[in-house]
């Protein structure tokens, strides 16, 4: 009997098989825990609850983690594609806000939206914004100090995208975006490391910070999907008084 030819994976494919594999038991225990929560099978104390919760919380950063990787390995094989839709941004802001809502408190930190009223809503793939909002927003939770606040404001633009940005059109057509910022009043970034925290597993080591952040994958992504819009990200920040995040992403329907 011959033995069966061995399969070589590239990294690619290997992250792919690996995070799909774990995504569909994910997506039960989180199913299972929605209905825990639900009080279906029975009402939970207060600390059951609260034990439930946070076994749902850990299980959705793991989800958010997984759909990081999927993301980075389809955009390597090309494989990266919009799913637009009409949505509100609002709405997607308010859920990725309510992802981090327990972190938030956890962290000591108090989480504030301000969304300009009547914003016009955007042709765009409400999962991978919702994602890019959730990376920021974990961020700045995890890189403000307890007492601190973030801030997730919401307006609409008309004019070209800051600097060179990719979408721009080459005839200068002024465009209509919205320009969603995460801002935090945390340890800040050095002007040497703005570029360099949007490259692939890049984190500043700071000495002093005790954080349990991510694989210095969450910006890289950032930039990834906003730019897949054809929108820009920014950073704006000064060591020990704070960050802001800045997304201009075309698509607003006047
Ligand atoms: P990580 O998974 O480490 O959070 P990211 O790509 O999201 O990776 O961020 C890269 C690095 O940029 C972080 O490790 C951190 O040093 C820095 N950083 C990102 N967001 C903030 C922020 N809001 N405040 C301070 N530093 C930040």
């Amino acid at each position: 009997m011959t033995e069966p030819a061995p399969v070589h994976l590239s990294q690619t494919q290997f992250l792919s098989l690996l995070a799909h594999e774990l995504r569909a038991p994910l997506h039960s225990i989180h199913g299972y825990l929605d209905l825990a929560l639900m009080g279906v099978g029975g009402e939970l104390n207060v600390q059951q609850h609260e034990f439930v919760q946070r076994a749902r919380m850990a299980s959705q950063h793991l989800y958010a983690l997984l759909e990081d990787l999927l993301c980075i390995a389809r955009a390597d094989s090309g494989q990266l594609h919009l799913q637009r839709t009409i949505a509100d941004l609002s709405e997607i802001i308010d859920n990725a806000v309510e992802e981090l809502a327990l972190a938030a408190i956890d962290q000591g930190i108090v989480l504030r939206v301000a969304i300009e009223p009547q914003l016009p809503r955007l042709y765009v793939d409400a999962v991978r914004i919702q994602q890019v909002l959730r990376n920021l927003i974990h961020n700045a939770i995890y890189f403000t100090p307890a007492g601190g606040t973030v801030e997730i404001t919401a307006h609409a633009e008309r004019g070209a995208l800051p600097e060179s940005a990719s979408s721009s059109d080459a005839e200068g057509d002024i465009a209509a975006v919205a320009c969603v910022r995460v801002r935090d009043t945390g340890i800040g970034i050095a002007p040497e490391f703005h570029e360099r925290i949007f490259e692939r597993f890049y984190r500043v080591l700071d000495k002093n910070a005790d954080h349990s952040g991510g694989q210095g994958l969450g910006l890289a992504i950032v930039k990834l999907l906003v730019e897949l819009h054809e929108g820009r990200v920014m950073v704006e920040s000064v060591v020990g008084e704070g960050s802001t995040f800045s997304c201009w992403i075309p698509g607003l329907l006047l």
